[in-house]
């Protein structure tokens, strides 16, 4: 059965890693997606790739469509989502946030720079495709599910990452309070906090330190995007209809 039959979802960070594999399982799920990168290209790479219910691998089927947004720019966020409603007369009642950066330095040596980057990004950027997602319901009347990637990260830090786990961190309150202020709208807001996934976000690590944290999984190996995607899949859906402000974690064990 499937279980997002006529959903229109918006993915941000679609071109790459989680973003993309996120687009596949909802669309294999039976949504429309509408994919959403910084880099437009990829984005437009991801829709070619995806299939649908019954489609041919790798045939593109269904109405998908890609876009260009840079989500940590508030009129870009704000457009975006104007631009997905004009293009399929309707706001998109699954909205999955997977756009993110990492510029890691340690405490001491971080540049202002490399913070307010990522913290414009990964907090900035969630916090106004969020209210642009949960306006554009409300004011249709539309139920929905909002889907943020956060990170374990977020929760108990990393070495050089400063700003990217207060970014996540951040990320996890920003949607709790968005899960009490719009549950009354028929509004969910979850996040996921991935561990450790093959991406190429963790493919520029040295061997040395992946070889180290793969060491700590209690599962023994890293998660693969598919991993995340079929927890985002989950929570979009109607299988996870009483499920809000929930931090779910996929990690294989990393850190409990
Ligand atoms: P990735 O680098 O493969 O993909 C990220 C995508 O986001 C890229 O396509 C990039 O172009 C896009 N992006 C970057 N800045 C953007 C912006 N300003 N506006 C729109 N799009 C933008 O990374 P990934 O590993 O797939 O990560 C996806 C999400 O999952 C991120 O939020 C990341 O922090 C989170 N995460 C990843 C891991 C992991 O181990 N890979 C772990 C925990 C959390």
């Amino acid at each position: 059965q499937l279980r997002l039959r006529s959903a229109l979802s918006l993915v941000t960070g679609a071109g790459s890693g989680i973003g993309r594999a996120v687009c596949a399982r909802l669309a294999g799920e039976g949504a429309t997606v509408a994919a959403c990168d910084l880099d437009g290209a990829a984005a437009r790479e991801t829709v070619q790739l995806l299939g649908g219910p019954g489609s041919e691998e790798g045939a593109p089927r269904g109405n998908h469509a890609a876009f260009q947004a840079d989500v940590s720019e508030a009129r870009a966020a704000r457009s975006l989502l104007q631009q997905v409603q004009a293009c399929f007369s309707r706001p998109p009642s699954v909205v999955v946030s997977c756009a993110g950066i990492t510029r890691d330095e340690f405490l001491l040596q971080m540049s202002e720079d490399d913070w307010d980057r990522v913290i414009a990004v990964n907090l900035k950027g969630i916090f106004l495709v969020t209210q642009a997602a949960a306006q554009a319901l409300v004011s249709s009347g539309s139920h929905g599910s909002i889907i943020n990637i956060s990170s374990i990260v977020g929760k108990v830090g990393n070495m050089g990452q400063a700003n990217y786990a207060a970014s996540k961190a951040g990320v996890i309150g920003l949607t709790q309070t968005a899960a009490r202020e719009l549950g009354r709208h028929g509004i969910r807001c979850n996040s996921v906090l991935p561990g450790f996934i093959a991406t190429p976000m963790t493919q520029k690590m040295p061997q040395k330190v992946k070889d180290k944290v793969t060491g700590m999984i209690p599962m023994g190996h890293m998660g693969n995007p598919e991993d995340v995607a079929d927890v985002v899949a989950f929570l979009a859906s109607e299988d996870s209809g009483y499920i809000t402000g929930a931090s779910v974690e996929v990690t294989g064990g990393l850190f409990m």
